[in-house]
């Protein structure tokens, strides 16, 4: 029996998920897996685990798992059941990547799709679990899809061998058929049930002009706009990304000041830490090296025909707004600051500190108006209560791999139609609401209906080793809800052959078809090493071969800095005034001084830019990796704890492949000796063999674009090193690269000199 407070219970009581309680238990307990599909808010996250639980699904021995696309969603929604319930963490737990609190009493487990993924390959028929909910499954996360079809055989397995066990899928949108009538996945299609949502009608406002550069101007001004002229009710806004969301976020605090007189000291300190944030944000505005957000794989919401959504579209065009000048405005005359009314700004993304990502869901100060200024984690994962109006960019970060080369970049695109939806319909949970977009009607009918599952948009070579190694031969013939195309299935076994964690395929006779050859190779015994550990097959085959030399801590070191995007902070940005100008000339050329000291001379140069990274992490380290240092030597704080918790797990992951390694993370590391920093090169070569450059020769120059550029295997045109690299000076005959990324030019990143 659970104990619940009154408030919680009353709360509940309104959620529309509760009023099919007895249909969703029905059809579990008739059927091995049950499609789950209603709107964000609905209940499902936080309710549906209490039925099971309640149904006694955690009683018989097993535990109830729920798998959710971000980390964000795991942690505060385990929380928040953990709350509702009365019960301690230590019963309803959460693990994400680097952390979590389960413990033996658990009962309900919060994870993110990656972290089950991984205990399927240590006891595929995941005896722990009686249940197993896949929550968010309409993002179509890589992780989320292979489970669905991972699963579909283990549900099957377990209840064939007398052990009986449960799936829900639980979806934000109707388009569930990729599921549901897919007869790879289930020859017997599951049922769908609908839970309707009580939603309020929303009023969608079109921008007359679609500003194309300055949309978080004119984020900025609508949301002025909206909190001046317009009724209490809090105003969420979507942007891209982190940096526009706290550049938002400054300017609103500017514009509206909100003096927090009557709130504890420690808000206070929030919001000063914020700033100083902030501060860093803004020093790192022209940056433009690719980010890897390991949370947030992608947000890809896929339907909106819900019948039941009222939002009316309303294609007059928003006539006060229309008029306003667009984006030419100096930030700082644009809106004079006004104590008057006072704006409660918080931003929200899924790198965002828990403690802080937990605001969003407090009241606002009495008095205040709640405004979140999120990026789309704010989609369909959280519910932020009170939202009355949402403010729409109608944009969307997304990493973009050139399948042939690999090289990838960052790209901020229109979103389809569906996720448009699913933001407009956040304005409509507690009390009819408005959206505005930030983009005309003619724009928003030229969207995508749907946005692609991420599994068909990026290389495969790590999932396509991980089912190998749970003897997924041939990869082509899985039950995936969405295939990948069979260009990546090959380039990536191919990849995976030649770094030896796939057995080459026999050649037969004069004409084997290679590629085909190629598509169901058996894992090696190198191969299920590398499947061990949590990071890409080519940083894998690195740890694989750190022993040598007692190279090992540096090449854990490596990986974890070259799987952590921007460890350094970038200065390339306009100051505002000379003074500023010259005081950032001097951190510059503090900061470049500090690297030419890491890269070392002789043998150490020439590991380039990961001697950097190693010496810089090392340096960090000894003085126990303080944010006075990183500060004042150009490093990012957040980028080296990340460093720091990953050395930690790859040290463990390391100890557990081969039991007499005995490494341990050494925080005085000594730098590695002449013979130790040529035998690191050889492994980096070993794992990024294929990602060779070789320097144009003079004869070749015919063209002056050429001039100092490289020459790489798949590419037409000339990359280059970029002049932030240990290398720039050097130019070493032949480099191997971590990866290319395009911005002005074409760029290596994570250079290392071959010779
Ligand atoms: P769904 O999964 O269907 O989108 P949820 O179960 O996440 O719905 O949310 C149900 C309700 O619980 C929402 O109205 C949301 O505002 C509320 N809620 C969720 N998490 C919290 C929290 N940490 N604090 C307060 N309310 C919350
Ligand atoms: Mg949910």
């Amino acid at each position: 029996p659970v104990d619940r407070l009154p408030e919680i219970q009353e709360a509940r009581l309104k959620l529309p998920v509760l009023a099919e309680e007895q249909v969703i238990m029905e059809a579990v307990k008739e059927n091995d897996c049950v499609v789950l599909c209603g709107e964000t808010g609905s209940g499902k996250t936080t309710q549906v685990p209490q039925f099971l639980y309640e149904a006694g699904y955690a009683s018989a021995g097993g535990i109830i798992g729920v798998t959710e696309p971000r980390r964000v969603a795991a942690v505060s929604m385990s929380h928040r059941v953990a709350n509702e319930m009365n019960l301690s963490t230590g019963v309803v737990s959460y693990q994400i990547r680097y952390e979590g609190n389960v413990t033996k009493d658990t009962k309900i487990k919060f994870m993110t799709d990656g972290v089950l993924l991984k205990e399927v390959q240590k006891d595929f028929l995941l005896h722990k679990y009686s249940v197993i909910i896949i929550d968010e499954a309409h993002e179509r996360s890589v992780y989320t899809d292979i489970l669905i079809g991972l699963l579909s055989r283990i549900v099957a397995l377990r209840n064939k061998k007398g052990l009986p066990m449960k799936l829900l899928i639980m979806s934000a949108t109707l388009r569930v058929e990729d599921f549901t009538e897919n007869k790879r996945l289930f020859c017997t299609p599951p049922p769908v049930i609908k839970v309707e949502a009580r939603q309020f009608p929303v009023t969608v406002h079109f921008n007359k002009h679609t500003p194309l550069e300055d949309y978080t101007a004119e984020a900025f001004r609508k949301t002025c706009k909206i909190h001046r002229m317009l009724p209490p009710g809090g105003i969420l806004v979507f942007l891209t990304g982190q940096a526009e969301v706290h550049s938002v976020c400054r300017r609103l605090r500017k514009a509206f000041p909100y003096r927090p007189n009557n709130m504890e000291h420690t808000e206070t300190e929030d919001t000063s830490e914020e700033l100083k944030k902030i501060k860093k944000q803004k020093q790192k505005k022209s940056v433009s090296l690719p980010r890897i957000d390991l949370d947030n794989y992608s947000a890809l919401p896929v339907d909106d025909r819900d019948e039941d959504r009222q939002a009316g579209i309303d294609d007059d065009d928003d006539d006060e707004c229309s008029d306003l000048d667009l984006g030419d405005q100096p930030e700082d005359t644009e809106e004079k600051a006004d104590p008057s009314i006072p704006l409660y700004v918080l931003p929200l993304y899924s790198l965002l500190a828990p403690e802080q990502q937990a605001k969003v869901f407090r009241p606002p100060p009495p008095g205040a108006r709640l405004c979140v200024v999120a990026t789309n984690v704010a989609e369909t994962s959280l519910t932020i209560p009170g939202i009355k109006y949402v403010v729409d960019c109608g944009r969307v970060k997304k990493r973009f791999y050139d399948r042939v080369t690999g090289v990838s970049t960052f790209k901020v695109t229109w979103t389809s139609q569906a996720s448009a939806n699913q933001r407009a319909g956040r304005a409509g949970r507690t009390e009819a609401g408005h959206c505005y977009r930030l983009y005309s009607s003619a724009v928003f009918s030229d969207f995508s209906q749907f946005s692609e599952a991420e599994i068909t948009r990026r290389p495969v070579d790590d999932l396509v080793l991980q089912m190998k190694d749970l003897n997924i031969q041939k990869v082509v013939n899985f039950p995936f809800p969405t295939p990948p195309c069979s260009e990546a299935l090959v380039s990536a076994e191919q990849l995976l052959i030649s770094l030896g964690a796939l057995e080459e395929p026999p050649r037969q006779g004069r004409m084997v078809d290679m590629k085909r050859a190629s598509l169901s190779c058996p894992i090696t015994p190198l191969g299920r090493a590398m499947a061990a550990f949590p990071v890409a097959p080519r940083y894998a085959k690195m740890l694989a071969l750190g022993r040598q030399q007692g190279c090992m801590p540096y090449i854990i070191t490596i990986v974890a800095a070259m799987t952590v995007r921007e460890i350094f902070e970038e200065l390339d940005r306009p100051a505002s005034n000379e003074e500023e100008s010259s005081k950032l000339a001097g951190r510059k050329a503090r900061f470049s001084q500090m690297r030419r000291l890491w890269a070392g001379q002789g043998q150490s140069l020439l590991l380039g830019d990961l001697m950097v990274m190693l010496g810089a992490v090392g340096a960090c380290e000894f003085v126990g990796c303080t944010p006075k240092f990183c500060e004042e030597n150009g490093l990012r704080y957040k980028a080296m704890l990340e460093i720091r918790r990953l050395r930690g797990q790859l040290t463990n992951a390391v100890n557990a492949v081969c039991s007499d390694a005995g490494v341990c993370v050494d925080s005085k590391m000594p730098p590695p000796t002449e013979s130790q920093v040529a035998c690191l090169r050889q492994i980096v070569l070993a794992g990024l063999g294929d990602h060779l450059a070789r320097r144009v020769q003079a004869e070749e120059l015919l063209d002056s674009k050429w001039r100092n550029g490289y020459k790489t295997p798949l590419l037409d045109e000339p990359v280059f090193i970029h002049p932030s690299s240990a290398l720039h000076k050097e130019l070493p005959e032949f480099v191997v690269y971590q990866e290319i990324f395009e911005t002005t030019k074409m760029y290596m990143r994570g250079m290392c000199a071959v010779q």
